[in-house]
């Protein structure tokens, strides 16, 4: 069991990275005493494939599950709706605890459910994909979409745990872990060389085969629960410096601003998030290599690794133009310039908002663009 602690002043609390330990939880709600009532929030694929081990653990307490049907598609203003119905119906209190298993879809609704019913109740994290336990899930923002844009309603509100059991991810598909690993290759290039270095030497263990099958899935475990305690601290360590996302959390931006264009641009159809990222990550660490930032063999192994994981670096079917194009757009929202997050060497970065546009160009021709 790994314990990181969040540094948030009065609203600090752990993200405990363990492994086949949900049946501990129970216990750890009534030694805080963090809720007499409980309202799980999950959905309807998780709650049938861990739903009754969760439902054992939190055997002492008065307990109901409320289901959100599965995707980004639910995360809106009608959902949380019929989430606060199901509060008010059932007379819950201020003492009422919220516990969210699932992905980063069910973290944020129930989030922000916990963040505004009766102005704030207790809530616990329980992520279930990858991308959750090493990003979503860590740092307090909760929310959901509107039809104009993503993530446009919702507040800061920290949990009071963040429960990430890694057995939970064995039940992923490959392509969801994959996503998630994009993030982590992230953390190791943003901030972390040694870490970086681990995932290269431990790129076998995270194929989702090693991770399933029994022979070798107890090393896999035990890989799995490092990668996501270091990723969890790495993101720990950035929102305790910038719990309201001012300039410092921008660093978690590395591979998301060209990946946010890619994944525009096509729709979000042809890549996912983390695919997306991958592809960003690329983008990003060849613009500074084109900057003379960085060196060839550190987008070298960026490269490999990528390749390794599975992850894609490289587009199809994509003109620079309008990549170029919705990037401009992007900046025209924030009001300001475009922001990239670039990588110096591994481990290390720095922000610019004045990459030249040819430069970024020529970086984007470099990995596929037309
Ligand atoms: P998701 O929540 O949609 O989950 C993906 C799918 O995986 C779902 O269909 C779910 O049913 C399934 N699933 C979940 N756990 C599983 C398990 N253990 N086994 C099998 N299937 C499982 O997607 P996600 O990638 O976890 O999260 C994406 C969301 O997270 C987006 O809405 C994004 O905006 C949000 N997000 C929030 C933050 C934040 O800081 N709050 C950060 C990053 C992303």
């Amino acid at each position: 069991m790994v314990k990181i602690k969040v540094n948030l002043k009065e609203r600090s609390y752990e993200i405990v990275v363990v492994s086949d330990a949900l049946g501990q939880l129970g216990e750890i709600i009534t030694k805080n005493n963090w809720g007499r009532e409980i309202f799980v929030v999950t959905d309807p694929l998780v709650n049938e494939l861990h739903g009754e081990k969760l439902a054992k653990s939190l055997a002492a307490f008065k307990c109901r599950v409320i289901e959100i049907p599965r995707g980004e598609k639910n995360k809106n203003l009608r959902a949380m709706s019929k989430l606060y119905d199901q509060l008010v119906k059932a007379s819950a209190h201020r003492d009422a605890l919220v516990v969210a298993m699932g992905g980063g879809v069910i973290g944020d609704m129930a989030g922000f459910l916990a963040a505004t019913y009766m102005r704030g109740i207790n809530f616990i994290q329980i992520p279930t994909t990858l991308l959750a336990q090493v990003d979503a899930a860590i740092g307090g923002k909760t929310g959901v979409n509107h039809p104009k844009g993503k993530n446009l309603i919702g507040s800061f509100y920290q949990p009071k745990l963040v429960f990430a059991d890694v057995s939970l991810l064995s039940t992923l598909s490959a392509r969801e872990l994959q996503t998630g690993l994009a993030e982590v290759v992230k953390y190791g290039v943003m901030e972390d060389n040694a870490f970086f270095k681990f995932l290269e030497e431990n790129s076998h263990h995270l194929n989702p085969k090693a991770f399933k099958a029994p022979d070798t899935k107890r090393a896999a475990l035990k890989v799995w629960e490092i990668i996501v305690a270091e990723s969890a601290k790495i993101k720990a360590r950035v929102v305790e410096k910038d719990e309201h996302e001012n300039q410092l959390r921008m660093v978690l931006n590395l591979g998301h601003t060209i990946g946010h264009a890619v994944e525009t641009v096509t729709n979000y159809k042809q890549y996912n998030h983390g695919e997306a990222v991958a592809i960003g990550l690329v983008a990003a660490a060849r613009i500074a290599v084109n900057l003379n930032m960085l060196d060839d063999v550190s987008l070298c192994r960026i490269e490999n690794l990528l390749d390794k994981l599975n992850l894609p670096r490289r587009v199809e079917n994509i003109t620079c133009r309008k990549v170029l194009k919705t990037l401009m757009i992007d900046k025209k929202v924030r009001a300001g310039n475009v922001h990239f997050v670039l990588p110096k060497e591994i481990g290390s970065v720095v922000i610019k908002d004045d990459v030249p546009p040819e430069m970024v160009k020529a970086s984007l021709k470099e990995i596929g663009c037309k």
